[in-house]
């Protein structure tokens, strides 16, 4: 079974799909994690990720790996990067290569590989149920109030511990959201058979608890 959750930056999906993953005992998939890695990569390099032929050559020679095992981790060519890839720079950087189809072609071919060898998983983006796994079991688009969610990531990076600007965020989500929304290859858009839940007034518990019985009653016939 494939449960494919798509949805904007701050919706509560990675929150969702890794609780999922784990109640069911699926594989979780996060492929947003593997265009960080990339984006890393660019940046560590100096690349200017407008540079597309070089973004493109940098993503041949690189090797991204997930790991499910206690924890969930991300691998760069054999390095743990999962803590480093969570900045609001990183997240800018991958929205700007996620334009380049080349660049999707690559990273969603790895992204079926990995979950047709999983069988059962939780796969969870932009495009998973519009491109990735468009015969999905379920699919679920979450969605929120800029607002709503640019506060989430607030609360989150503050309690990292980090200094960060609630204005400054919330302008950096509108950001994303219109490179996300107005590419020309897979834009952010809900699937044609996505179950919509707004989350701007719902607790992540409540959004859990719903996408569960959603997920236990499609099993049940199954
Ligand atoms: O979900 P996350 O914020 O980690 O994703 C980072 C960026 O990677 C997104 O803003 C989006 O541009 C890109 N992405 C994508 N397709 C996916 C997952 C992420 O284009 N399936």
């Amino acid at each position: 079974m494939i449960i494919a959750i798509d949805g904007p930056a701050g919706s509560g999906k990675s929150t969702i799909a890794k609780l999922l993953a784990k109640e069911l005992g699926f594989t979780y998939i996060d492929t947003g994690a593997m265009y960080r890695a990339v984006a890393l990569k660019i940046k560590r390099l100096g690349i200017d990720p407008d540079n597309k032929e070089a973004v493109i050559n940098v993503l041949k020679e690189t090797d991204i790996r997930l790991k499910n095992n206690e924890e969930i981790k991300v691998f760069l060519d054999g390095e743990d990067v999962s803590s480093e890839i969570r900045t609001e720079e990183i997240g800018k950087i991958a929205s700007k290569i996620a334009r380049y189809t080349e660049v999707r072609k690559i990273l969603v071919e790895m992204q079926r590989k990995i979950g047709e060898e999983a069988k059962n998983a939780v796969i969870e983006g932009r495009d998973t149920g519009t491109v990735i796994f468009p015969n999905a079991d379920i699919k679920i688009f979450m969605t929120a109030k800029p607002e709503v969610r640019a506060e989430r990531r607030f609360k989150e990076l503050k309690e990292k511990g980090l200094n960060v600007s609630y204005d400054e965020i919330l302008k950096e989500i509108v950001e994303r959201d219109k490179l996300d929304t107005t590419r020309k290859d897979s834009p952010l858009k809900p699937a044609k058979d996505a179950i919509i839940i707004d989350t701007s007034d719902k607790t992540l518990k409540d959004v859990f608890k719903e996408i569960l019985s959603i997920v236990r009653s499609r099993l049940s016939t199954k």
